[in-house]
C-alpha cells in the first residue's frame, strides 16, 4: 500500500526545515481491530528539549559603539532622530540622512540554521548583573556636566546645560542596550487613526467613563524588549499507526455492534526542525499575563514583526520614543522558546499523519536542540493604555496596541456591563455576552 505523506500544511512559524523522507512505513497484517476509540491521529508529548551545555559563542554586537555625543557626520549636530517615513536616521539640523547597518548582515543572522551548533548569542543578550545601576551617569563632552540616563525608559538624555543629546550605545549588563532595534515605520498620526477606529467600532458597549476619557492622542511609542531566537533541532519519533479499512455491524445477542478493521503500520518520523525568528518577550512585566489584571496578552496578537529588517542598535532611533528595559535572562526565557519550538514540531508531525485515521501511538520520541541563536531586540509598538478602576476597587490595565511595522491593531476596551445586560435581555444571555466580549477584544 502506498503511504501518503501529505506535507501540505505549513507550520505557523515558518520557515521550518525540510522533512526528509521518513523511513518507509511498513504494513503489518492485522484485523479485525478493536472498536474505534478516536478517529484522529493522537497528539503526543515531546520530551523536554535538551540543549547542548557548551559555553555560548558570543557575537560582540556593540563593537565600535561609543557613548556620549552621537554626532551627525556631516555637520556635527546631535539633533538626530528617526525619520519614520524613510526609516533612516536624520540630522534635524542639516537634514542629512543615513541608516545603521542591517543587523542580519552585521551579525550574520541569515546563515543556515541547520549549521547552528551549541548556543550562539549577541553580547547584548548576556545575563543581567543585578547590581548594575539603572540610572547611569555620563559626562557631557561638550560642556563637562554630568548627565543622567534612566535606562528603565531610555538610552538617551539631553544635557540640561548645553542642550546636546547624550546617547548610550555601549552595552552594560542591565539589559538596556540590546543587540538590535527595529525602527518605527507606522507614523503617530496613522496609529492614532487606527486606535480611534478600533475604539469607535466598539463604542456602543464601551464604558461611559472610558468613552469620556478616550484621548488617542496620548498614544506612546514604546520599544518593547524581545529575544529573537533561531533553533536547530532534530526529532525522531517511532510508534504504531492504524488506518481503518472497513466498518460493519454485527449482531451480538439482541443488539447491534459496530466493528472496525484496520491495518497496523510501523510509523517513523525522523526530521530536522529549523525554527527561525521566534520572538520571546524579555520584560518580566510583559511576561506577566494575569488576564484578571492586565491585557498584556494583546501584544501577542499584533505579532509578527519583520525582525529580519532590524538594524544594529543605535540610541538615536529612540529619540521621541520610550523603551522598556529587558530584565529576563536566557535561562528564564529558554523554556518559553523551546515550548514554542515543540509546538511547531508537533504541528509539523501531525500534518504528516492524516493517513492514520485511527491514531498513532508513539513508543519513542526524541527531540534534541542542536543549536540555538539568541539576539536581543527592541520592537516598536504604539500603545494607548487605560487604567480602569472597577467598582470593587480593583484596577485593570487596558491597552490598544498598534504594531508599528505592520499597523496590525488590537486592544481591549472596558465594557459597560449594564448595557450588555440590557441588550442581551435574558435571551441566550451567556452566548450573547461571550460574543460581545469577543467582539470587544476584536477577536
Ligand atoms: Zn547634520
Ligand atoms: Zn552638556
Amino acid at each position: 500500500m502506498e503511504n501518503p505523506d501529505p506535507m501540505s500544511r505549513a507550520a505557523e512559524q515558518e520557515p521550518v526545515g525540510p522533512v526528509p523522507p521518513s523511513a518507509p512505513d511498513v504494513a503489518a497484517p492485522s484485523s479485525p481491530a478493536a472498536d474505534a476509540v478516536d478517529g484522529s491521529p493522537q497528539g503526543f508529548d515531546i520530551p523536554v528539549l535538551e540543549p547542548d551545555d557548551d559555553a555560548p559563542r558570543v557575537i560582540q554586537t556593540d563593537e565600535g559603539a561609543s557613548d556620549g555625543l552621537a554626532k551627525c557626520s556631516r555637520c556635527g549636530a546631535t539633533e538626530i532622530s528617526l525619520n519614520v517615513a524613510t526609516g533612516n536616521l536624520r540630522c534635524n539640523f542639516c537634514r542629512f540622512e543615513w541608516s545603521a547597518q542591517s543587523a542580519a548582515d552585521a551579525f550574520d543572522l541569515n546563515g543556515d540554521i541547520g549549521k547552528l551548533a551549541g548556543v550562539t548569542m549577541g553580547s547584548g543578550s548576556s545575563d543581567i548583573v543585578p547590581s548594575t545601576d539603572e540610572v547611569m551617569t555620563f559626562k557631557c563632552s561638550a560642556c563637562g556636566a554630568e548627565v543622567l540616563i534612566d535606562t528603565a525608559s531610555s538610552t538617551q538624555a539631553r544635557c540640561h546645560w548645553c542642550r546636546n543629546t547624550l546617547s548610550m550605545n555601549q552595552q552594560v549588563p542591565n539589559g538596556a542596550v540590546p543587540d538590535m532595534i527595529l525602527p518605527f515605520k507606522v507614523a503617530k498620526e496613522t496609529a492614532i487613526a487606527s486606535i480611534n477606529k478600533f475604539v469607535q467600532k466598539r463604542r456602543f458597549f464601551a464604558h461611559p467613563l472610558f468613552r469620556a476619557e478616550f484621548t488617542p492622542e496620548n498614544v506612546m511609542g514604546v520599544y518593547l524588549p524581545y529575544m529573537v531566537v533561531d533553533i536547530n533541532a532534530h526529532a525522531r519519533l517511532s510508534g504504531e499507526g492504524e488506518h481503518q479499512t472497513r466498518s460493519y455491524t454485527v449482531k451480538v445477542g439482541d443488539s447491534q455492534q459496530t466493528r472496525y478493521d484496520a491495518d497496523l503500520y510501523d510509523v517513523v518520523r525522523d526530521f530536522d526542525v529549523h525554527v527561525s525568528d521566534l520572538t520571546v518577550e524579555s520584560s518580566s512585566e510583559r511576561l506577566d499575563q494575569i488576564t484578571s489584571q492586565n491585557a498584556n496578552n494583546i501584544i501577542n496578537t499584533i505579532m509578527p514583526f519583520d525582525v529580519e529588517n532590524a538594524v544594529r542598535y543605535d540610541s538615536n532611533y529612540m529619540k521621541g520614543f520610550t523603551s522598556e528595559r529587558r530584565d529576563s535572562n536566557l535561562d528564564e526565557l529558554s523554556p518559553i522558546a523551546f515550548t514554542q519550538a515543540e509546538d511547531i514540531t508537533r504541528h509539523r508531525v501531525n500534518s504528516t499523519l492524516t493517513f492514520y485515521d485511527r491514531g498513532v501511538r508513539w513508543t519513542q520520541q526524541d527531540v534534541d536542540v542542536r543549536g540555538q541563536r539568541w539576539v536581543s531586540a527592541y520592537l516598536p509598538v504604539w500603545l494607548y493604555s487605560y487604567q480602569q478602576r472597577k467598582s470593587n476597587g480593583s484596577t485593570f490595565l487596558h491597552y490598544v496596541a498598534v504594531n508599528a511595522r505592520t499597523g496590525e491593531t488590537m486592544g481591549s476596551v472596558p465594557i459597560h456591563q449594564g448595557k450588555l445586560l440590557l441588550v442581551s435581555g435574558g435571551v441566550e444571555v451567556a452566548g450573547i455576552i461571550a460574543a460581545i466580549v469577543l467582539t470587544a477584544l476584536g477577536i
